[in-house]
């Protein structure tokens, strides 16, 4: 299997385990069709998928080959066995996930296209995908060079990349855990529950819960937010700027960094500070 089958295997599985449970045990009413969303959210992540690999071919995977023939970067100085050489660079990276999730939302250009993933109506698995493509390349740039500092093995950035997708469409998924199993995967994970309250309208929670996999960084610098100011079926989820139907529609997520909402007005995300 190579590195690409292996993630496909993850999304998949990942994937059709959320969907099945978000039937089940939903959490959150709907507000928008789901066929719609998936068309939407599914059509922005091939799309990604596809730029990806035309600007940065093998990606930071390549990266990594690159960085160890020459012995590049922190790790590729030291002698760690292949265990921690992966847990180091896995949490090492989220970090960096972490900090950059900050810098999108208080910057205001960078929330412009980060909006983009918070404008969905409605919160689940295809949410986890739905990435404006300049976001995703800057995204792959900064990743790109903290793979050259940091120097991981090909494996875990995999790992990685793998862990990362999986876990975002868990903790975008529209599914209801049992509350103790929540409470105990919140001591260290992201949850469904946690990351819910990052996508609602209010502010002080869109401005909270910055965590992708971890969630101990969220704790560690003080934006941690355990409820929302409403029940969790209750919190109204998307971005003031956006909350009719056909301002999502697809050509006009992708020109909505541009077109800013059209009618003037600001986003909230950000504490009002866009532009
Ligand atoms: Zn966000
Ligand atoms: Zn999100």
């Amino acid at each position: 299997m190579d590195s690409n089958q292996i993630r496909f295997a993850v999304f998949l599985g990942v994937f059709s385990l959320m969907l099945a449970l978000e039937h089940f045990l939903p959490r959150h009413p709907r507000v928008d069709s789901k066929l719609r969303r998936f068309g939407i959210n599914l059509t922005m992540t091939g799309l990604n998928i596809v730029l990806v690999r035309l600007l940065f071919g093998t990606a930071a995977v390549g990266a990594a080959h690159y960085a160890g023939e020459r012995g590049w970067g922190a790790l590729n100085l030291v002698e760690l066995s292949a265990g921690l050489e992966i847990l180091l660079a896995v949490v090492l990276l989220d970090l960096m996930i972490y900090v950059q999730h900050v810098v999108v939302h208080y910057v205001p250009l960078f929330w412009w296209f980060h909006i983009v993933h918070h404008s969905d109506l409605d919160l689940d698995v295809s949410s986890g995908l739905r990435f404006h493509p300049v976001e995703i390349m800057g995204s792959m740039a900064l990743k790109i060079a903290l793979v050259f500092l940091l120097g991981p093995s090909p494996l875990a950035v995999v790992i990685f990349e793998s862990i990362l997708n999986g876990m975002a469409m868990f903790s975008h998924s529209n599914v209801r855990l049992p509350l103790k199993l929540d409470r105990l995967l919140r001591l260290l994970l992201v949850t469904p529950d946690m990351h819910r309250i990052h996508h609602s309208v209010e502010v002080r929670e869109t401005n909270s819960n910055f965590g992708f996999n971890l969630s101990i960084w969220d704790r560690m610098f003080g934006t941690y937010l355990a409820q929302a100011a409403r029940p969790q079926p209750e919190i109204v989820i998307g971005v003031p700027p956006f909350r009719r139907r056909e301002e999502v529609a697809f050509f006009k997520l992708l020109l909505m960094p541009l077109l800013r909402g059209g009618s003037g007005r600001r986003p909230q995300g950000n504490n009002g500070a866009g532009t």
